[in-house]
Parts: structure tokens; C-alpha cells; sequence
């Protein structure tokens, strides 16, 4: 489905031919209160989805909360965010409520839930990415309404998203939707800390700089859920750079959609262009196996979209075996690129600052035109 027209405005959101396909993602805090489901506030939002349905448009959910609702369950602190243990004890126990219950609400407008628990390698590995892809491209077809989490009960620290908000926005893409809707419980970004009298929301951001960055503060608010405005703002890069826009609304009241497209209070972030699907699922990799540094020659090069060549590498770190994904860096530390590198750490080593005439001879076989071809790169 290919959207009629670009998304403007919020209430675009909504708009079946401008937004053929949407993520919606339900943060902790508005799912759960006090140990409990909101249910009722979830049965509004649920007839939002239905209407969304009927208007044409997919829906695929992702919804956080296991990890609260389980807490409660066994009667763990922190709201069971005070050790990874803890987390995915709750999580196994929550996500089930959290399943059912959206299963027997979208049931009830005759909707059919398919539940799809991933973790961040079933996104970060390129196989697995296409698999989930056509299992999402299959459900929607069949008019299921996905509803998404991370499998946070064996996801490890190292492996975990952590946050469903980046979830969403990798979701989108895999998923080749138009827009991700962010449900959390503040209105959107602001220029500085909210809680600052002269603080003022920003209505619409085209692209994540530094300064856009800078207005950001840590961790979530509620302590419910993990996000907070940083990991929205790693999921609006990710948008960005698939080409999807991306809205941040307050979900904290009944039918927020609707709620959030008639005020149109919220943050729409644009995206600035759609790269190529195998650049954007490169460029939105949360994790690298290694890093090449390289010198500013190279990284001009780079800029004006060359392969790199070995001559520009400076430093090889990590161990990566060939086609492994890694972070192109220049000498101050600064991540230029990530790319899918054409040899080995240890080849890398052996060809770093060698002029490509030599290389036959450093590694006794015909060699490779670059150590990353332009065509497997991402400049970020
Ligand atoms: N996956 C977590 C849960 O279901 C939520 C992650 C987040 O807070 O974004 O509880």
C-alpha cells in the first residue's frame, strides 16, 4: 500500500490513503495503574482501533506493560524493574494478562489479536528481520490486528531493546508502515524540561539534531515504563530515516487518538526522505559487531557517498567475521556510518592504511574493491 500523499499534520494519522499502515505503541503508564489494568480507558482506545479497521487502515499495536502488570502480580518492587531477574519473571507473567486482554477487547469488535513477542536480534539480523516481515505482512492480510512486545522474559541485557519505543519504530519499518504513533503519558517534546514554567511543546520536528537531542532528559517519568524522551527520540531517528513520520501524543485520557487529532496537541517528527529499505534497516541497527576508525580523507569520502577503502582505516575494534555489521568511526570517537563490512577484523587489521595495489599480496587471495562497498552503507 502506497500512501496517496506525504503526512503533514496529525490528523493525517487518521487518513487511510495518507497513512495506509500505522504502529500504534501503548506505553506502561497508561496500560497499567496501580498494579492493575486500565481497562476501561484500554476499551476506548481499542474502538479507536476498530474504527481505524473499518476506515482501511492496518493497525499493529505495540504494547508495553507486562513487565508492570506482572510486578504486581508477584508482588515485586520497583515495579519489577529492580534487577533483570525480576523483569522477566514479571514479564512472563504480565504479558499473558496484557495478551488476553487484548485479545478479548479487540475481540469484541470482531477483531482477531495474533501476538508476536520479539527480541532485538529477531530485528538486527537480516534473515530473521524478513521473517518477521512477512509473518506481520501475512496477519495483516488476513485481517489480524497484531499486538507486539519485546520477549522480554529471555531477552538479556545485551540483547534487549529495552524500551518499546525504538520496538515500534523497528516494527514500522519491517512492517513498511507509513506512521508510528507513540501513546505515552506527556503531551510530546518540549524545547527544555517541562517542568520549566517557560518550557513550550514543540508541534512538528524535521529531523533529530544535536539541538533536538539536547531538549531530551533521561528516563521516563511515570518510573513505569523505560522510556522517557530519549528512547523517542532514538525512535523518531529510526523513523526518519525509513521515511516514516512519527507522532508523540499524550494517551492519558479516553479515545486518545481522537483526542490528540482534534486539539492536534503533540509532537509530529517528519521524516526527511525514505532511504532504500536495506540502508534503513542498516542504518536503524541498534548494534554493531566492531568498529573501523578512519581518518577525515576517508570520512570526506564517505560524505560524498565512496566505498571505504582500506587506505583510510586507521584502527580495527572488535571481532566481526565478513558481511557482520560495524560502526564507521572517525578518529574523535563520532559515528559516521554503519556498514556491512566485506572481510574479517582480522583482515581488516592486516589491510588498514594499505594502498589497494597491495592487497593481493597482504592476503595471498584476489582481494575485495573496498572494505565496505558504498552499496552496503548508511551514513547516519
Ligand atoms: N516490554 C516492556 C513491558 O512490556 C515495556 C518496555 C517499555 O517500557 O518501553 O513491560
Amino acid at each position: 500500500m502506497t500512501p496517496s500523499a506525504p503526512i503533514t499534520a496529525l490528523a493525517n494519522l487518521i487518513d487511510r490513503a495518507r497513512a495506509p499502515r500505522i504502529v500504534i505503541k501503548v506505553g506502561s503508564s497508561l496500560l497499567v495503574a496501580g498494579g492493575t489494568a486500565r481497562r476501561d480507558w484500554l476499551a476506548t482506545l481499542v474502538a479507536e482501533i476498530a474504527a481505524a479497521r473499518e476506515r482501511g487502515q492496518d493497525v499493529i499495536v505495540v504494547s508495553s506493560g507486562a513487565i508492570a502488570l506482572g510486578a504486581a502480580t508477584l508482588g515485586l518492587e520497583k515495579g519489577g524493574r529492580g534487577s533483570l531477574a525480576d523483569a522477566q519473571a514479571a514479564a512472563a507473567v504480565g504479558q499473558i494478562a496484557l495478551a488476553g486482554l487484548w485479545a478479548e477487547l479487540l475481540g469484541a469488535h470482531g477483531l482477531n489479536a495474533a501476538q508476536l513477542l520479539l527480541t532485538l536480534e529477531d530485528l538486527e539480523d537480516r534473515r530473521r528481520y524478513l521473517n518477521a516481515t512477512a509473518t506481520l505482512a501475512r496477519l495483516l492480510d488476513a485481517g489480524a490486528v497484531p499486538v507486539i512486545n519485546e520477549n522480554d522474559s529471555v531477552a538479556t541485557q545485551e540483547i534487549r531493546f529495552g524500551d518499546n519505543d525504538r520496538l515500534a519504530a523497528r516494527v514500522a519499518q519491517a512492517a513498511g508502515a507509513s506512521a508510528v504513533l507513540l501513546l505515552s503519558d506527556v503531551d510530546g517534546l518540549y524545547d527544555r524540561n517541562p517542568r520549566d514554567p517557560a518550557a513550550r511543546l514543540l508541534p512538528e520536528v524535521r529531523g533529530v539534531s544535536a539541538a533536538v537531542r539536547a531538549m531530551a532528559d533521561g528516563g521516563s517519568a511515570s518510573g513505569l515504563g523505560s522510556g522517557g524522551m530519549t528512547s523517542k527520540l532514538q525512535a523518531a531517528e529510526i523513523a526518519d530515516r525509513a521515511g516514516i513520520a512519527l507522532g508523540i501524543v499524550n494517551g492519558t485520557h479516553d479515545a486518545p487518538i481522537a483526542r490528540a487529532v482534534a486539539s492536534g496537541v503533540g509532537t509530529l517528527f517528519l521524516p526527511r526522505g525514505r532511504a532504500g529499505a536495506r540502508k534503513a534497516w542498516l542504518g536503524g541497527r541498534l548494534r554493531t559487531r566492531g568498529a573501523l576508525v578512519i581518518d577525515a580523507g576517508a570520512a570526506t569520502a564517505l560524505a560524498r557517498g565512496s566505498s571505504l577503502l582500506a587506505k583510510g582505516v586507521t584502527a580495527v575494534e572488535g571481532t566481526f567475521a565478513r558481511g557482520d555489521a560495524v560502526a564507521i568511526r572517525d578518529a574523535a570517537g563520532a559515528t559516521l556510518a554503519n556498514g556491512l563490512s566485506e572481510y574479517s577484523a582480522a583482515e581488516c587489521m592486516t589491510l588498514m592504511g594499505r594502498h589497494s595495489s597491495e592487497h593481493a599480496a597482504l592476503l595471498g587471495y584476489a582481494p575485495r574493491s573496498a572494505i565496505v562497498h558504498r552499496d552496503q552503507l548508511a551514513i547516519l
